[in-house]
């Protein structure tokens, strides 16, 4: 297994928009974990390993893209209606034995085989048929409804590339060139806790002042959709013994560390000194809204994140750094998703020289577009703003009054969390 560099993560700690830090993780960070040779049904949701080249031309022969007459376009009458005989049939996976003779016409079906001769096939809703003859109207252009051998894919061609993410037509397409078992990462095996006293498990009892748990369970939720296996290790205490023993023992067995809470400058917030006494710790002061502040570190050799505890911000923070980090330490290309333009439906002031999310729902604007409208209660602890929004709306650093109208990028949630 690659072992990252010591110091991947020190930056100096100066305050770091969103895209310097992605740009600093794609230049240090680098894949951690092993190939697996995985059967193809089992695929889904992988970073491949290897490219795939297919072996093979697809379609392997030209051969008919409609059901109708296999004809010679020589045959056929450009100015009237073209009588021809009906001598033989060919479907898919029965080919015309021989070859066709000038002059007559071949009965033929999606998929099947062209047969030697014939060029153009004439669809049957265009045709009338008398008897054993068929009557074909003017009007085609020759070569019309023949797929022709390798149109979809050349043989000796790249279909898939080393670190895609595989979604079901990738895995239909490297069945389509005769593939069984691709090479993929092996999942990162991420251990995830959180912090604080005041945290309870749900299920249990809630004395005065705690609160559950729920940042565990997004995040468990999150980093399993984004194809790593998920160790949970439960609540730690804020009690620094108690959390360096923890982050020593995962670090033996795991590839990445995950934590929630405990890791502002709080004196309760012990998490900093437990990563330092095994490893390094260095804060990112990110120019972003919700988030900051986000610790990257080592423990043991494996990195580490500490995310903020207010659960908005943890999914935010998620989102923009340990997603595209998670994917990179599994040799994923594609680190960041696709926003889409929608219009805003609000205004919005905001500070400048930071980025900042707004959980937005979306509306139809009438006209086809969305329109997004911004969840009322925007503190970086409720929850439930999430649950009710469609995903987040992206507002450039130098913006300062977002007015309605404007057009404004949106991330739908449905890009990034399956
Ligand atoms: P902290 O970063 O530890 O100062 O926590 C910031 C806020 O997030 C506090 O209100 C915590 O109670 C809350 N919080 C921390 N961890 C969690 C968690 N795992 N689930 C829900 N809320 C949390
Ligand atoms: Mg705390």
């Amino acid at each position: 297994m690659a072992q990252l560099s010591d110091d991947c993560f020190a930056h100096g700690g100066r305050l770091m928009s969103r895209d310097e830090a992605l740009a600093l993780l794609a230049e240090r960070v680098t894949r951690v974990t092993d190939d697996q040779p995985l059967p193809l049904p089992e695929c889904l949701g992988h970073i491949l390993s290897e490219d795939i080249i297919s072996p093979i031309a697809v379609p392997r022969h030209d051969n008919s893209a409609v059901d109708g007459y296999a004809v010679f376009f020589d045959d056929l009458d450009p100015e009237h209606e073209t009588r021809l005989p009906i001598a033989g049939r060919a479907a898919a996976g029965h080919p015309l034995k021989g070859p066709a003779r000038r002059g007559q016409a071949i009965r033929i079906f999606t998929g099947a085989l062209m047969p030697e001769g014939p060029d153009t096939v004439m669809m049957q809703e265009d045709c009338r048929l008398e008897g054993e003859q068929v009557i074909i109207q003017p009007g085609i252009k020759r070569g019309a409804n023949r797929r022709l051998a390798g149109e979809d894919i050349a043989e000796g061609s790249t279909v898939l590339h080393a670190g895609r993410r595989l979604r079901p037509q990738d895995i239909g397409q490297a069945a389509a060139v005769g593939r069984t078992v691709l090479t993929v990462s092996k999942a990162l095996r991420v251990a995830l806790f959180s912090t604080g006293d005041e945290l309870r498990e749900p299920g249990s009892a809630l004395d005065a002042g705690s609160i559950y748990d729920s940042n565990r369970f997004t995040l468990g939720a999150l980093l399993r959709a984004a194809g790593c296996k998920v160790s949970d290790l439960g609540i730690l205490r804020d009690e620094r013994g108690k959390l360096e023993s923890a982050l020593a023992e995962a670090a033996e067995t795991h590839d990445l560390i995950v934590t929630s809470g405990g890791i502002s400058v709080g004196e309760e917030d012990h998490v900093k000194q437990a990563v330092e006494a095994h490893g390094r710790l260095h804060a990112w002061r990110l120019a972003i809204k919700p988030g900051r502040p986000i610790a990257l570190g080592q423990v043991g050799g494996i990195p580490f994140v500490g995310l903020p505890g207010n659960p908005a911000a943890v999914v935010v923070t998620f989102l923009n750094i340990v997603r595209p980090l998670v994917l990179r330490l599994m040799g994923g290309s594609e680190l960041s998703p696709h926003y889409f333009q929608v219009t805003a439906g609000f205004s919005h002031k905001k500070k400048k020289n930071r980025r900042e999310w707004v959980r937005a729902r979306l509306e139809p604007a009438g006209d086809g577009s969305w329109l997004a409208q911004k969840f009322p209660r925007e503190g970086a602890g409720i929850l439930s703003s999430l649950v009710e929004s469609d995903g987040l709306i992206e507002l450039p650093e130098d913006l300062t009054l977002l007015e309605p109208g404007r057009k404004v990028s949106f991330l739908p949630f449905s890009e990034v969390l399956s």
